[in-house]
């Protein structure tokens, strides 16, 4: 939580309690004490850049160790005689007792994770309750507590604190109903939680991120739980879950120091590769961005040569929410959130069906890595989502774009790709890009056929995975698949379409 929203409960809970006895005093060491468990930011080493994010909200957020942190800021008081008198001295260290509880348990009504317990346990609790800021909590208690102060009554303080923790309540329950509709979203996919997590986003309790694991695979979606309207979800994507046994054998040679293991129990084992960027491993419970997997936090492994195993890689600076996007999701006018309903979906009726496609359609070595290999009949197996491209023409702007190039589904699915329900199923060749590629075929009327040994979504897709860059898609298929196999996960860069189309954005799985 922001230190402001710290101190200001920390004041406002002193005050109400203690107010009539200590006075302001009351305020002043409230908030002080509120403020000081988080002086463990200073802990921090060079050498070992985990250091700081393994001890934040480590001890010093511990309920154990707050009588001694209380202590320490209440002997503050003890250069002023008069508060040198003992039972003064501790109905003072009492007040900040009550701020630093405060404290400590406030940070664990968040996501992030803080060790309520240390050192009997390193369990990092977060309740998924608040989000790590919340103006409406900020705001109500800096009101009570100003008119608390300049009246001076305790009642104003109490009644903030009481709205704050009412509001922080509601949290709770809005969580346990996002926790309800996610075992509705799994089981609509077929899917089991084995783990799962709700939390909310940044400040509001309405729009909710989930994550769950289902096979091996991390499945992201976005709730709307409208306090008094229906559960809505905006479907996400899913990315393959990163253990210690799938780390590269450069990366397990370089784990010298348990970096991973240590990330990975900072992230409560949230761990994805980065879509844009395989080679950062990034705590997936937060996104820079909410149509994809954009990491905000990760760790790196460092080539032998580097003095430190890892490099911390931190982009909260550049945590920008668009304001508009998030209120519209909000008061529900964004019309990608549907019902949520419990009834499992074949691949026809799901809204999103054809958007995403299939990677590894192209018969390829059935041992790479992150690749399935083709199953000649349809199942489930071929309706996973594995990758998702939307792209349109620079001569087509939004919302008139182009169709995605959508994978030639007979093969593999035995039905027409479809982007959604809007849009009518459309066969790949149709797509009016399909003409302007710029290998060999030059209209739609000389679109590859079965001679070419190519089907047309191969050579349509291939440009898309750098695969034809040598201008023989013949030769390169092999090459193709070898690609994906050293970069997982790499999406499109602009400069795969030139001039001929513009990237608008992408979804990964
Ligand atoms: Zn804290």
């Amino acid at each position: 939580m922001d230190p402001v929203t710290h101190s200001l409960l920390g004041a406002t809970l002193a005050y109400a309690r203690c107010g009539r006895q200590l006075g302001r005093t009351a305020a002043l060491v409230g908030g002080l004490t509120a403020l000081s468990p988080d002086a463990d930011v200073f802990i921090r080493s060079a050498a070992d850049p985990l250091i700081a994010i393994v001890h934040h909200r480590g001890f010093t957020h511990s309920l154990l160790f707050a009588p001694v942190g209380a202590a320490i800021v209440a002997a503050l008081w003890l250069f002023r005689p008069t508060w040198r008198d003992r039972s003064r001295w501790l109905a003072l260290w009492r007040c900040g007792l009550l701020a630093y509880f405060s404290h400590c348990l406030l940070d664990a009504a968040t996501s992030y994770g803080t060790q309520l317990f240390w050192p009997l346990t390193n369990h990092r609790f977060g309740w998924d309750w608040i989000s790590v800021i919340d103006p409406f909590v900020t705001v109500t208690l800096l009101v009570g507590l100003v008119f608390a102060l300049i009246r001076p009554h305790r009642r104003p303080a109490l009644i903030a604190a009481s709205i704050a923790l009412g509001y922080i309540a509601l949290g709770a329950v809005q969580h346990a109903r996002g926790v309800a509709a996610l075992r509705d979203i799994a089981a609509s996919r077929g899917h089991v939680l084995e783990r799962h997590e709700v939390m909310p986003t940044l400040a509001n309790n309405i729009i909710w991120r989930t994550l769950y694991v289902h096979d091996g695979q991390i499945w992201s979606d976005r709730l709307r739980l409208g306090w008094f309207s229906s559960t809505t979800v905006r479907e996400g994507w899913s990315l393959p879950s990163i253990r210690l046994e799938d780390l590269t054998a450069q990366e397990q040679a370089r784990n010298q120091r348990r970096s991973f293991e240590r990330f990975a129990w900072f992230s409560d084992h949230w761990v994805a590769r980065s879509p844009v960027d395989a080679s950062i491993l990034a705590d997936m419970r937060y996104s820079l961005s909410t149509e994809a997997f954009d990491p905000i936090w990760g760790i790196r492994f460092t080539p032998p040569s580097d003095p430190t195993e890892i490099v911390w890689l931190n982009r909260t600076r550049d945590r920008k929410i668009d304001p508009g996007e998030l209120w519209t999701e909000i008061i529900g006018r964004d019309p990608r959130f549907r019902p949520v309903d419990s009834e499992p979906h074949t691949a026809d009726s799901s809204p999103n069906r054809g958007s995403f496609v299939h990677i590894a359609q192209q018969p390829g070595p059935a041992h790479v890595a992150g690749v399935d290999p083709l199953d000649p009949e349809p199942g489930i197996r071929n309706q996973r989502r594995r990758v998702a491209i939307e792209m349109t023409s620079t001569r087509q702007p939004l919302p008139d774009r182009g169709e995605p190039p959508l994978q030639e589904s007979h093969v593999a699915l035995r039905r027409e790709p479809v982007l959604d329900e809007q849009q009518p199923a459309r066969r790949l060749q149709d797509a009016p890009h399909v003409g302007q590629r710029q290998f060999r075929i030059g209209n739609r009327t000389e679109r590859p056929g079965q001679h070419d040994g190519v089907k047309a979504g191969g050579i349509q897709r291939h440009p898309l995975r750098r695969c034809l860059r040598d201008g023989d898609w013949q030769q390169s298929a092999g090459r193709c698949v070898a690609g994906h196999r050293s970069e997982p996960g790499r999406g499109l860069q602009p400069d795969d379409f030139g001039d001929r189309g513009t990237v608008q954005g992408q979804i990964f799985p």
